[in-house]
């Protein structure tokens, strides 16, 4: 039985009258871009993230882009972030004109080691930029204490609806930072059928320069107070979105279930770690990503039996060729060149059969021998 990493047609065919409907009616309107679908997702975004505003954008990675222009952050300025992430996170840093500044991870939840931030901070430094990695929001309020003053863009591409408590009180992704972004790419929890994003915030001078810079820096047609993007979220993503949007928490739910299964499943194989959620976090496993011994074995014997995997990340971002000029060298991010050599992610998506499961979790206890 073929097992892929992730099944969007098996996801499309539970909710294919609604989602196609709601496409008709965008057609039909024939009123493409912004408009009525993108004000309705904005406003139910920025209620799941308890937050006042929220912009949708072309991508997650143009949210962040857009996130740093509002800070006017650019050239001779410094963003701390983490090296074990998606690209896009430090790409945009470099795209904005300032320099990414990367500190190692927590070995046991991936995302920014806290401790390490205060020791990165210097004159030049603008905002910090901890991501929320496989679904696990990053802790917040430590970040925040290791670089006071300072804004927090929160890249919570992965972690939509993902929450974690400060204090005894449940925050959402994006609640607590500067700004949050998302990503609606496919492949994430919430994903459109394209590209789109949005960014999320409390503060109502952010989230006007915010719509300015996605609209060419322009608040009225063809006056403009600076040099924007065209970075706008469509109406038939908008509309997608919409649609799908109050599946979300049962969809993460299924996916928590999953990861407690393969939890179970995996306790007593010592050769492979399951993942950390801290005790204070609920993640939503946008992936569910194992440590394991002879990883690259297991991944080919994965293969051969038809089920799908991925290395989420093989090299981290410090070590990337496009950023050599940073001047960073292997060992400069331990904690993240480990983990890029034993991370494996597996199958986790919410139409995942109770066979399908099974057939993972035989493949990998068979691998090692149990
Ligand atoms: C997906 C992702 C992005 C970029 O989002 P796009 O919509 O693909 O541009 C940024 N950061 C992280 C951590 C991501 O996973």
């Amino acid at each position: 039985m073929p097992v892929p990493l992730l099944d969007l047609r098996a996801q499309h065919a539970t909710i294919k009258d609604d989602v196609l409907a709601a496409i008709h009616q965008v057609v039909e309107s024939q009123a493409f871009i912004l408009g009525k679908p993108v004000g309705q997702l904005e406003c139910e975004v920025a209620g799941l993230s308890h937050t006042r505003y929220a912009v949708g954008c072309a991508s997650g990675t143009d949210a962040l882009l857009l996130a740093l222009r509002a800070l006017d952050i650019g050239a001779g300025d410094e963003v701390i972030t983490t090296p074990f992430t998606f690209f896009a996170t430090a790409g945009t840093i470099h795209n904005a004109g300032a320099r990414p500044v990367f500190v190692d991870i927590e070995p046991r939840t991936f995302n920014i080691a806290p401790e390490l931030v205060g020791g990165a901070v210097t004159s030049r430094t603008r905002a910090v930029m901890p991501v929320d990695l496989f679904g696990q929001m990053a802790d917040l309020a430590a970040v925040a204490a290791a670089a006071p003053g300072l804004p927090l863009i929160e890249d919570a591409a992965q972690s939509i609806g993902a929450r974690r408590q400060v204090d005894g009180e449940w925050r959402q992704a994006g609640e607590a930072a500067t700004m949050g972004t998302f990503s609606f790419f496919p492949s994430k929890n919430l994903g459109g059928y394209g590209d789109g994003g949005m960014i999320v915030t409390q503060d109502e001078a952010l989230y006007k320069r915010l719509m300015r810079l996605r609209t060419h820096g322009s608040v009225r047609d063809y006056h403009h107070e600076e040099v924007g993007y065209n970075s706008r979220l469509d109406a038939l993503q908008a509309a997608v979105l919409l649609a799908k949007l109050p599946h979300l928490a049962a969809w993460s739910e299924a996916r928590r279930a999953n990861a407690r299964y393969y939890d179970e499943a995996f306790a007593d194989v010592a050769e492979v770690t399951t993942p950390y959620i801290a005790p204070e976090a609920e993640s939503i496993y946008n992936q569910y990503t194992l440590r394991c011994d002879r990883r690259d074995e297991l991944q080919a014997t994965l293969k051969d039996r038809g089920i799908g995997s991925s290395i989420y990340y093989p090299l981290p971002l410090h070590l990337q060729p496009c950023f050599a000029y940073l001047g960073y060298r292997p060992g400069s991010c331990p904690e993240a060149e480990r983990a890029a050599g034993e991370v494996l992610s597996l199958p986790v998506y919410p139409e995942l059969s109770a066979d399908q499961r099974d057939e993972v979790v035989g493949a990998v206890r068979s691998f090692y021998g149990r």
